[in-house]
């Protein structure tokens, strides 16, 4: 007989692990609470327009390919990806703009026209990245749910990059000589939620892995990612319950054995994995055994997001797909940020504008427009409600300040705005705390939530939340991460796709 496995959530970790599982011949079963498929990576519908809800960015695309080589699948023939080039638009409210390539020589040239005498240090800090990612990379893949785990020789490895009190700005630091430039390869904190000034930096991989990898778009949005996930589960014979929220987690001692819908349902398992928001389960879905929420506000926890979806009656095809607007002092702006506590004035705005190379997410002549503030998360009570509207002006005179939509506010026909409450309380994110537990060294690795839960011997985590943390790729890891310990457990063998050393090099 199969074996049962549970999966509580449908965002990109929890169907990693369904496909892979599915695949292994496990009978999988998502319980997933909202009415679509993909959590933060899900697609938000407003008339005739569709947008990403959370990622737009698919960074390490290597590793989705890995994944639906887990499952047997080739991710192109589920997936319509564009390779972006140019990737961003980087800009200062000085003028200076920068276009990153993933292009060495358009990337170089980039450089030296808008930060003369910094391409040495681009192409040094490429090369010196090859050689840390190839040392980095495989402390992503592996679980970290004992101590000695730390003993592993890939560890021992790549200890010079890990420990160390230097953060993403400090390393930087070594390559290029205007701080404006630094901010193009530190700006990818962001998958982390994180100041480059307090980022480890091990972290300055991300920037890497994007100028030597590309990013990629795919055609309907990154929301279609999901939604291929799902269907491969669903082919291989896993079932996929929307609309069905968990209550609580069922236990009997040690071991968990299924879950109460809030319908009061039972579903039993072998096997659960979690893919809720870690700290929002930890807290609202462990039944009896659940943490108080003063404690888990006691660690330490990424910024949120303001959002604002926005569908247009035209198309401003001279605009990028992908720019970000840094604030006039951007340091400050990270501080005030991080301090949990203040709404910035001088915010940096993402704007993504994707109809200019996807026709398929607005009807024709028209557009959708993506903008992303990160701010505060909601620890300190900020009533968004209240202010939302002002905060949306203000973020809307800053775009149309600084880029070429000037007459933007003519041509919004439908709009939506999610502010953290929102994602605290519509996408179930404690403290709306969109990139998760910070990734602090004291919150990484097995420091971070195990991939099997500690004190529980069937209990699974998958996500953000957990080892090796935020990010799409990292996400996926997880699942794969954790799918590999419960086939472990289960006895059920399995063999591996690996497709990164070939890229990494040697
Ligand atoms: C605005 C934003 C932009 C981002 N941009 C990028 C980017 O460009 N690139 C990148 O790599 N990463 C990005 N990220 C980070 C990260 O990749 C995504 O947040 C990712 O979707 C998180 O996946 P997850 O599986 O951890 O959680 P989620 O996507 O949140 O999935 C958890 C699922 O669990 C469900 N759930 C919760 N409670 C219950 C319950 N009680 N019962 C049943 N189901 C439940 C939820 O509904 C949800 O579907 C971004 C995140 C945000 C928020």
């Amino acid at each position: 007989m199969k074996k049962k496995v549970l999966v509580v959530g449908a965002g990109p970790g929890g169907l990693s692990a369904a496909m892979i599982l599915a695949h292994r011949g496990f009978e999988v079963t998502v319980v997933e609470k909202a009415d679509r498929v993909g959590g933060r990576n899900s697609e938000i519908r407003l008339g005739d327009y569709s947008f990403d809800a959370g990622p737009t960015f698919l960074h390490q695309k290597f590793t989705l390919d890995e994944i639906f080589g887990e499952a047997g699948r080739e991710s192109s023939d589920y997936l319509d990806f564009v390779k972006l080039d140019p990737m961003t638009r980087l800009s200062w409210s000085d003028g200076r703009f920068i276009e990153s390539s993933a292009n060495e020589e358009t990337m170089a040239r980039n450089v030296a026209r808008s930060f003369p005498g910094n391409e040495g240090g681009y192409r040094r800090f490429m090369e010196d990245h090859a050689a840390k990612l190839r040392a980095v990379y495989p402390i992503l893949q592996k679980p970290y749910h004992k101590w000695s785990s730390y003993l592993r020789k890939e560890l021992l490895k790549c200890l010079p990059y890990v420990a160390t009190t230097k953060s993403v700005v400090d390393v930087l630091d070594q390559y290029f000589d205007d701080d404006r430039l630094k901010l193009a390869f530190t700006f990818q904190a962001k998958y982390l939620g994180m100041s480059p000034w307090r980022c480890p930096a091990l972290f300055t991989i991300l920037s890497y892995t994007e100028y030597k990898y590309g990013i990629y778009h795919v055609q309907g949005g990154l929301c279609k990612i999901s939604q291929a996930m799902a269907k491969v589960a669903q082919e291989d014979g896993a079932q996929i319950r929307l609309s069905a929220p968990v209550r609580e987690l069922n236990f009997a001692g040690k071991k968990v054995t299924g879950v109460t819908l809030e319908g009061g349902e039972v579903l039993e398992a072998d096997h659960v994995v979690m893919n809720a928001d870690y700290a929002h389960a930890m807290v609202h879905l462990l039944n009896g055994r659940s943490r108080p929420s003063d404690e888990m506000a006691g660690k330490k926890f990424s910024c949120s997001a303001f959002m604002l979806y926005l569908g247009l009656d035209k198309i401003y095809a001279d605009e990028p797909h992908h720019h970000i607007l840094f604030a006039d002092d951007y340091e400050r702006n990270v501080r005030e940020i991080q301090s949990e506590t203040m709404i910035s004035d001088d915010m940096s705005i993402y704007v993504r504008n994707s109809s200019v190379t996807d026709p398929t997410v607005a009807p024709r002549g028209h557009s959708q427009l993506y903008l992303l503030v990160p701010t505060i998360n909601v620890r300190n009570g900020h009533d968004w409600e209240a202010t939302q509207q002002e905060y949306r002006d203000r973020i809307i005179d800053r775009v149309v300040e600084r880029t070429g939509m000037k007459d933007l506010r003519d041509h919004i026909v439908e709009e939506k705005i999610l502010s953290p409450a929102g994602w605290r309380d519509d996408y179930r994110i404690f403290l709306g705390a969109t990139f998760n537990l910070a990734h602090t060294m004291d919150q990484m690795l097995y420091f971070r939530p195990h991939n099997r839960m500690k004190g529980y011997d069937n209990l699974y985590l998958v996500g953000g939340g957990t080892h090796p943390g935020s990010g799409l790729p990292t996400i996926y890891e997880s699942g794969r991460i954790s799918s590999n310990l419960l086939c472990e457990a289960a006895g059920k063998e399995f063999s591996r796709v690996d497709l990164a050393p070939a890229l990494l090099g040697s």
